[in-house]
């Protein structure tokens, strides 16, 4: 008898300790999944936010056509006294359009493959943009979503250019191939060229548009 009785409440206290085990990997699995959910739509949000397409809030920050059109009309010289001919402003005015679209479109496409870096270069030395970027200097893709005035063209005639960078943030501050430093430094506003420069296209490879 008490052999049987020993029994049983070895077997209630099995049945107690596997209920409460059970009871406790559901209750732990409940709470990852919902962490898990929560960060998933947490990230998301970010995301979608983050990799919003910047043209509209580009366009509403750069200058209409028209207003460059009448602004080229006023001057006779670009800003180091090169003159331009009618040829000329048209050049650039087509060059300014195209250059936008190229940037736009590079951060469409980093988008697309979710990346996050983009370093700057020039297809020729600009001395309007010297002085504020150099080649290699960097940016996130999120300050980009909150200073659009981060896509180039600068100003009429800039040729610097925005490339996705297809590495990791450790390899993008570890790399010295280009010297690739942050353009920001901490919170700092963007200091950039205004856009009223202009460097003549004389003898370079102009933009087709
Ligand atoms: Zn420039």
């Amino acid at each position: 008898m008490v052999n049987v009785l020993i029994i049983v409440a070895v077997l209630v206290f099995l049945i107690l300790v596997a209920l409460m085990f059970g009871l406790g990997r559901r209750v732990d699995r409940g709470d990852d999944e919902a962490d898990e959910r929560q960060s998933i739509i947490h990230m998301s949000g970010v995301y979608s936010i983050v990799h919003k397409s910047p043209r509209e809030d580009l366009l509403a920050l750069r200058p209409r056509e028209t207003e460059i059109r009448s602004y080229l009309n006023g001057v006779s010289a670009d800003t180091q006294g090169v003159p331009l001919s009618h040829e000329d402003k048209s050049a650039l005015l087509r060059h300014w359009k195209v250059w936008m679209e190229t940037g736009l479109r590079e951060i469409d496409k980093g988008d697309k493959d979710g990346l996050i870096f983009y370093y700057y270069d020039f297809t020729k030395p600009c001395p309007v943009c010297a002085g504020f970027i150099d080649k290699g200097n960097y940016v996130t893709r999120e300050e980009i979503f909150r200073n659009p005035c981060l896509i180039p063209p600068f100003h009429l005639g800039c040729t610097c250019t925005l490339t996705a960078h297809q590495g990791s943030e450790k390899t993008v501050r570890e790399t010295v191939l280009v010297g690739m430093l942050p353009f920001l430094k901490g919170g700092d506003e963007p200091s950039l060229p205004k856009w009223t420069n202009i460097v003549s296209l004389h003898g370079s490879a102009e933009a087709k548009g």
